[in-house]
């Protein structure tokens, strides 16, 4: 196994790697709030995560993956004020909470899909929603008010930051002080808690909220931070190998997960933090049809736009990079995107059973060597550009078996594209039509082979030169 390197947000350096137990890797993602469209900003961080967990797998690793979906308890501040995110969509659209938070699971599921961004592994295929796990995070509150690093007051059960800290010290991920952290945020509600760096564990006497649970406090509701912990260590174990999330995620909801796990077990709670920068420069896009103020999938998608072009323009840069958005630069990304497709269309079947040619390995270490160096997705991505662009030139495509593998990770789904192009079998007359256009082209009769072209045209299909020959597509 070859070392794999990334950024800790801990220790704020890129380290090499080594999980807890061998060969396998506990990993946790902070997932969406569902009570809007996901937009394009927040795809691009499950499509971080998806490529970190292709690229430990295809290094060997096992990979125990947990998700969360977040249908409860996220106020519009992330510092437990304003209101229910979920409730206040429900109120405004006239539904229930649980209605609203199906709803924009179903959507978020559905771009994922369309992503080909794979689902977490534990358990299997499934998302943990917040509400199915109340008693876990009752469970959880009960261990840190044991241990003596949380209060309980008239409006809810809090945390005591300021203990659990000590006097004047930072925070491990943010390096901030308290005061540091929340100068720039204005604490909306004063409320009966000893701190105003506190923040609630769970939410008592608010006989408004729609979704009410019993707790040996009282008839209340789980603050947002908690449910993470909770879900992590349960399907995780107390201590996980790698946590991600967005940047936005570092100053207060990371720092209070690492808060509550911490306190309630006296382990270390995460041992790599991996954080994603934003994509940037979505406002000016002017393609969002959606209520969000942001584009989503189905934006691109009504722009004639394929979502592997979307997945392509995301891994054209690192993981810790602002990314720009702009609909020329997806575009972009799809001219890159067919040039694959066209590849795997072109893929003469008996190379595709034949063993590699000798001269892939070096593309194939130096795929890896990217990845393993701090995910450099653009890296990897020009290898695997310039291993096409070489088999081209060698005319030698007994390299289906490495691509595939580098598509493992980079998830554009080459083998499926190319089935699907063979599986397609040509009427009779239309292969002889491709066939001699092939034919008039060697034999450089561009009269010919364009009037063929327009014969093909007009029955329906779309022409295209390949390096390997006419390829058709029957036009939609
Ligand atoms: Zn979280």
């Amino acid at each position: 196994m070859k070392p794999f390197f990334i950024y800790n947000t801990l220790s704020r350096t890129v380290e090499e790697f080594v999980p807890l137990k061998p060969g396998v890797v506990t990993l946790y993602s902070c997932g969406p709030t569902v009570y809007l469209p996901q937009h394009l900003g927040n795809m691009r961080t499950y499509l971080c995560t998806d490529t970190l967990k292709r690229a430990l797998r295809l290094n060997g690793y096992q990979v125990r993956h947990v998700m969360n979906i977040t249908d409860v308890g996220h106020m519009t501040s992330d510092q437990d004020a304003g209101e229910d995110k979920i409730e206040k969509t429900a109120r405004a659209e006239g539904r229930s909470p649980r209605e609203v938070a199906d709803y924009y699971t179903q959507l978020f599921i559905r771009d994922l899909e369309m992503l080909r961004i794979e689902r977490p592994t534990v358990p299997p295929g499934q998302f943990c929603r917040a509400t199915d796990h109340i008693a876990d995070m009752i469970a959880l509150i009960q261990r840190i008010l044991d241990r003596g690093y949380a209060y309980v007051v008239g409006s809810g059960v809090y945390f005591d930051v300021e203990k659990w800290r000590g006097p004047g010290a930072k925070g491990r991920l943010s390096r901030q002080s308290l005061e540091e952290q929340y100068s720039e945020q204005r604490l909306e509600h004063a409320s009966d808690k000893r701190s105003k760096h506190d923040f609630a564990l769970w939410v008592l006497n608010q006989p408004h909220h729609l979704m009410q649970w019993d707790s040996p406090w009282g008839r209340g509701y789980p603050g947002w931070h908690i449910e993470c912990s909770a879900m992590s260590m349960k399907y995780l174990g107390e201590t996980l190998d790698i946590h991600t999330g967005g940047l936005d995620h570092i100053p207060i909801h990371h720092e209070n997960e690492i808060a509550q796990s911490e306190s309630a077990t006296g382990r270390p709670f995460v041992r790599y933090f991996v954080h994603y920068a934003f994509l940037v420069g979505m406002e000016g896009a002017k393609i969002s049809k959606s209520s969000g103020k942001f584009p989503v999938l189905t934006d691109l998608i009504a722009a004639g736009i394929d979502p592997m072009a979307f997945r392509l323009f995301c891994l054209g840069a690192k993981y810790r990079s602002e990314l720009a958005f702009s609909l020329d630069a997806v575009r972009a990304a799809q001219t890159n995107f067919e040039y694959f497709t066209e590849f795997a269309r072109s893929m003469p079947p008996d190379a595709c059973s034949a063993p590699d040619s000798g001269w892939t390995q070096s593309y194939f270490n130096r795929f890896i060597d990217s990845l393993n160096n701090d995910l450099n997705t653009p890296q990897a991505l020009a290898v695997t550009l310039e291993l096409i662009g070489e088999s081209y030139r060698r005319k030698d495509r007994c390299v289906w078996s490495t691509l595939t593998k580098m598509d493992s990770v980079l998830g554009l789904g080459m083998e499926e594209i190319r089935r699907q192009a063979a599986s397609q079998t040509l009427p009779t007359e239309i292969e002889a039509l491709r066939a001699e256009r092939d034919q008039a082209r060697q034999k450089k009769d561009f009269r010919r082979s364009d009037e063929l072209r327009r014969e093909l045209q007009a029955r329906g299909y779309e022409v295209k030169d390949t390096p390997s020959g006419t390829v058709l597509q029957p036009r939609r």
